[in-house]
């Protein structure tokens, strides 16, 4: 009840892993899952000596950002030591930028039911990865591996300007959708190449003032996030309520139990002691440089919905749906073109194919099947081959082990049966079988026919034809 009372104000700073081929100091390949320490060099292992120097297309792809996200760009930017020391940070600094980010005052849109909402970025800033600690239950010590030290990352920080999970939902998705579009990240969550520190306060509806926050660190799942976000505003409600005070702190949450630990007291900027490193240049941008990015934008989720409703006079909510994923859209445009059937394509995607996302926790960019073989399934249905029941059972295998749906039919058996002697002969059976439903079509209930139907249809395993079916019961009935 209390929960009425409050407003949550939520800030994220959103850690993504860009898709460059090389790190951002040094030419060591970035791929992921490589055997530990195969992807290092000197440079990236921190060895005294060595020198950095900024991979461009980083600073590149870090502008892309910031055009897709309407912020300004920085024309004179630079690098700075954070320092602090960790096992996974050979330097005991990471390089980031401080006090002149490469991208500042963006916004992202929303949409949300009650409309649409403008959620302001603060800045994007470009900086290198961490290693990886593996904890090692059998020696008892930690292994540390750097394939990822040196990995280029953009850092997104939103304004302290959303108020419940769903926008954070919101914000993520429509902020992951717009990296998808321009290429720079792939986005993969479960790989971390995406992940947000989430920071939360809690404040009496009709105060102006801020509540003091605490931030959850590295999160990497929707639903984690959500569920974080829902206790932590809780769980500060509860101690205000009870006269308590809110210490500024780093938060870590677990999965299992559902709740959030405090890891350690809020360290301020001035904790890391930040520095211009001297041993890079200054980053200056020019007019032409940033115009050129500019027009190398591919076209945006927000503009491609437009064009959906248009072109293919898709509902408002489907051109949304599709639209929010890269990968969705690609799938939607290609195998369209391919079965000249949008309509079709449009129902999978929408109905069949998100709900399998939705069960199996999947995302788009996942999805093993291309769109020559969704094209290939919506034709199948198109021209009789198959129904459209066997249709649903085809993209359940799709999914489970994606082939030539015309093998998957040939294999299974489940060409549908059109051939008229073969479909009477299903019928009579049916007929013999239930003289009650008989009796009662002719006594003028119709449900009968649809029970008739339904037997032959289980009889066949779903194959036969549904209008051949329909045709010739009621040729039989009516004799
Ligand atoms: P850092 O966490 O690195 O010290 P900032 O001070 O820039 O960085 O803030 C980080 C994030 O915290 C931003 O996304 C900002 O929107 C959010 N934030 C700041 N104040 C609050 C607050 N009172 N409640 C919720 N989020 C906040
Ligand atoms: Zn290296
Ligand atoms: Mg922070």
């Amino acid at each position: 009840m209390t929960r009425n009372y409050y407003e949550v104000i939520i800030g994220l700073e959103v850690h993504a892993e860009l898709s460059t081929k090389t790190k951002i100091f040094c030419s060591c390949k970035t791929a992921f899952g490589g055997a530990p320490n195969t992807q290092t060099c000197p440079i990236c292992m921190a060895m005294p000596g060595t020198l950095p120097v900024l991979n461009e297309k980083v600073v590149e792809y870090a502008v892309k950002a910031g055009l897709a996200t309407n912020c300004k760009i920085s024309r004179d930017s630079k690098n700075d030591r954070k320092n602090y020391f960790y096992p996974d940070l050979p330097k005991a600094y990471q390089i980031s930028q401080f006090d002149k980010p490469l991208c500042y005052e963006g916004y992202i849109d929303i949409d949300m039911p009650e409309g649409k909402k403008k959620i302001g970025l603060t800045r994007i800033h470009i900086e290198e990865d961490s290693g990886k600690l593996n904890h090692d239950d059998l020696g008892g010590g930690t292994l540390v591996d750097l394939n990822r030290a040196g990995v280029p990352l953009i850092e997104i920080v939103s304004e302290p300007d959303l108020r419940s999970a769903e926008e954070v939902e919101q914000y993520l998705r429509k902020l992951k959708s717009i990296l998808e579009y321009i290429e720079v990240s792939d986005c993969k969550m479960q790989e971390g190449s995406l992940r947000a520190d989430v920071n939360v306060s809690v404040r009496k509806k009709g105060e102006t003032k801020f509540g003091t926050r605490t931030e959850m660190k590295n999160m990497n799942s929707f639903r984690s996030i959500i569920r974080a976000i829902e206790y932590e505003a809780q769980r500060q409600i509860d101690v205000i309520e009870d006269g308590g005070q809110i210490y500024q702190e780093t938060l870590r949450w677990d999965d299992v139990s559902g709740k959030t630990f405090s890891m350690r007291e809020k360290e301020d900027a001035q904790d890391y002691r930040y520095f211009p490193d001297p041993d890079l240049v200054a980053i200056k941008l020019s007019e032409e440089y940033i115009e050129n990015i500019k027009n190398s934008l591919p076209e945006l989720p927000e503009s491609r919905k437009k064009r959906y409703l248009e072109e293919y006079k898709l509902s408002e909510k489907d051109a949304k749906l599709i639209t929010s994923s890269k990968y969705l859209s690609n799938l939607f445009e290609e195998a369209s073109k391919i079965s000249g059937n949008s309509k079709a394509v449009n129902n999978w995607i929408i109905s069949d194919i998100s709900r399998i996302l939705n069960e199996t926790e999947t995302e788009p960019n996942e999805i093993p099947f291309d769109s020559k073989q969704l094209a290939k399934l919506v034709m199948l249905i198109d021209n009789g081959t198959i129904s459209s029941s066997i249709g649903k059972k085809v993209l359940e295998e799709l999914f489970e082990n994606p082939r030539d749906p015309e093998k998957i039919i040939e294999e299974k058996g489940w060409i549908q049966i059109s051939d008229e002697s073969a479909i009477k002969e299903v019928v009579n059976k049916i007929l013999e079988a239930n003289p009650q439903s008989i009796a009662d079509y002719k006594a003028g209930k119709d449900r009968a026919l649809g029970f008739l139907v339904g037997q032959a249809m289980k009889e066949t395993k779903g194959k036969a034809n549904p209008q051949l079916l329909n045709k010739m019961f009621l040729e039989q009935l009516n004799n």
